[in-house]
C-alpha cells in the first residue's frame, strides 16, 4: 500500500495530511514534526489583548489524528532524506520508507549577525514556546524592546502596549513594514502605535546587543543605549532547507517547486513557508510567501498532486496582521506596481490599488478597523485573479462598488 510521508507538524503539514483523507487516500500517512505539540496555528502567538499567555490554537484535536489514521510522530526530528531508496531517516537512527513525501519544513525566526541562539531575555518568536516566554513579561512596569519594525514586532508591540508594558520599536530602514506594505499605511499604522504610548524609532542602526545584568541593552550607533526587561528579535524568518539541501533538491530562496508544488527530484513535493513557487498570474515570477492561507492553499495543492490530479497554483497571495483594533490586509503582489489609487471609506479605514504602468491591477492594500476593508479586498483579490484594467475614477470612488467593476 501507498505510503505518504510528510515533514513538518505545522499549519501546512497538519492540513495536507487531512486533505488526503478529504480526497479519498487510504493508504499510510505519517506527520512527523519536531515540536512537542499538536500542530497549532502561528498567527495567534503574537497578537491579542487578554492577560493570559496564549493558550496554543490547535488545527485539530489529537483525537481527530486517530480517527483518521494519521500516525503523528511528534518531538520527533527528521534527519536525512534518501532519494534513491526513498527513505528518511530520524534523530536517533531508524528510516523509514516512503512513496511519496512531502516538505513542509517551514522557517525559522531569522537571528541577530553572529548571535548563537536565544536567551533569556534576547528573545524571538515562531513557536508557542517562544510565546509563552515572552507574553510573561508583558506587564505594568516592564518595558520590551523589539528590533524590528515588521508584522510581528508590531504585532508583539501592540500586544505588550495593550497589556501594559512599556514598548520601544527600534527600525533600521526609514519606516516600518518598508518590505510589505506602502508608505501611507506605514504611516497609519505608526501613527496609531505611537497614540497608543509605543515609541517607534525608525533609521536607527545598532551597534551592540548585549544581556547587561538582569537587562538587555541595545546600543545603537548614535550612541544612545536602550535598556529593557526583554528584547525580541523581530527581524523576518528565512525558510527551513537544511533537509532538502542535503538530500540534493533545488533551492531558490527556499525549495524550488514549480507549479505543481513537484520539487527537483520525483516524488518529493514542498509547500508552505519553506518553498518558493512561479506565480502564473505574475509572470511566472518566483516568489516564497510567509502566509497563513497560502500554507492551506498549498497544503490542498500537495494533497491533490500527491495524488495525481496535476493541479496549478493559481491562487492570489493575500496576508493579514492585527494590531490593536486595527486590521491590515494585502492581496497580490505590489512590487511592481507604478499608480497607487486610493478609496476612504467610513471610520478613516481606507484601501490603495496598486497598478502597472499598462493600468492592469496588481495588488490591493488595505487598513480599517476590525472588518472595514475586508470586502473591498475580497472583490479586489477577484479583479486581480480576473487581471482586470478596471476604471481608476471608479476604484477611488466608494460610492462606486467594486462587485459593478468586476462585472465590467
Ligand atoms: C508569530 C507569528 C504570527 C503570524 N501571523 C500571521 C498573520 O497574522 N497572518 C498570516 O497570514 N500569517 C501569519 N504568520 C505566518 C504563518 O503562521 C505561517 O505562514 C504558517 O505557519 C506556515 O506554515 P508551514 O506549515 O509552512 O510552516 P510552520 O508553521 O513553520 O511549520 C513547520 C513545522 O515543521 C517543523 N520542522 C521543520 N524541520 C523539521 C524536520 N527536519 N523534522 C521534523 N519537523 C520539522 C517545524 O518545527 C514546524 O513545526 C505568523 C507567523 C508567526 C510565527
Amino acid at each position: 500500500m501507498a505510503h505518504f510521508v510528510i515533514v513538518g507538524a505545522g499549519e501546512c503539514g497538519a492540513r495536507a495530511a487531512f486533505a488526503l483523507r478529504e480526497k479519498g487516500f487510504d493508504g499510510d500517512i505519517t506527520l512527523v514534526g519536531s515540536e512537542p505539540l499538536a500542530p497549532y496555528e502561528r498567527p495567534p502567538l503574537s497578537k491579542g489583548g487578554s492577560n493570559a499567555a496564549p493558550e496554543p490554537k490547535f488545527i485539530a484535536a489529537l483525537e481527530r489524528y486517530r480517527e483518521q489514521s494519521i500516525d503523528l510522530k511528534l518531538d520527533t526530528t527528521v534527519t536525512t532524506i534518501d532519494p534513491a531508496t526513498k527513505t528518511i531517516g530520524f534523530s536517533e537512527g531508524q528510516t523509514l520508507a516512503y512513496g511519496k513525501l512531502l516538505l513542509t519544513t517551514g522557517a525559522s525566526a531569522r537571528n541577530l549577525p553572529g548571535a548563537n541562539g536565544a536567551s533569556h531575555r534576547i528573545r524571538m518568536l515562531r513557536t508557542h514556546a517562544d510565546a509563552v516566554a515572552l507574553h510573561a513579561a508583558l506587564h505594568p512596569g516592564r518595558h520590551i524592546a523589539i528590533i524590528g519594525g515588521g508584522f510581528i514586532g508590531l504585532e508583539l508591540a501592540a500586544t505588550a502596549r495593550t497589556r501594559g508594558a512599556d514598548v520601544t520599536v527600534i527600525e533600521g530602514l526609514p519606516r516600518v513594514l518598508k518590505r510589505g506594505v506602502p508608505e501611507a499605511i506605514a504611516e497609519a499604522i505608526t501613527a496609531r502605535h505611537r497614540l497608543e504610548g509605543a515609541d517607534i524609532r525608525c533609521g536607527q542602526a545598532i551597534e551592540a546587543v548585549r544581556e547587561e545584568g538582569n537587562r538587555a541593552v541595545v546600543r545603537l550607533v548614535n550612541g544612545e543605549a536602550i535598556s529593557a526587561d526583554l528584547l525580541l528579535v523581530g527581524i523576518g524568518a528565512q525558510p527551513n532547507v537544511a533537509l532538502a539541501a542535503d538530500a540534493g533538491l533545488t533551492l531558490d530562496n527556499g525549495i524550488a517547486v514549480n507549479e505543481r508544488l513537484e520539487t527537483s527530484i520525483a516524488d518529493i513535493y514542498a509547500a508552505g513557508d519553506c518553498c518558493s513557487f512561479p506565480l502564473a498570474l505574475y509572470g511566472g515570477r518566483r516568489v516564497r510567501l510567509e502566509s497563513w492561507r497560502n500554507a492551506h492553499e498549498q497544503a490542498n495543492l500537495a494533497a491533490a498532486n500527491m495524488l495525481g490530479e496535476g493541479a496549478e497554483i493559481s491562487a492570489v497571495p493575500w496576508f493579514w496582521s492585527d494590531q490593536y483594533d486595527l486590521t491590515l490586509q494585502i492581496a497580490g503582489l505590489a512590487d511592481d506596481a507604478t499608480v497607487h489609487v486610493r478609496r476612504d471609506l467610513d471610520d478613516g479605514a481606507f484601501i490603495l490599488f496598486h497598478l502597472g504602468a499598462d493600468g492592469r491591477l496588481l495588488a490591493a492594500s488595505g487598513i480599517g478597523r476590525g472588518n472595514a476593508i475586508a470586502r473591498d479586498i475580497r472583490l479586489a483579490e477577484m479583479l486581480i485573479t480576473a487581471r482586470a484594467y478596471p476604471d481608476q475614477t471608479a476604484l477611488a470612488a466608494s460610492s462606486v462598488k467594486l462587485k459593478s467593476l468586476l462585472a465590467a
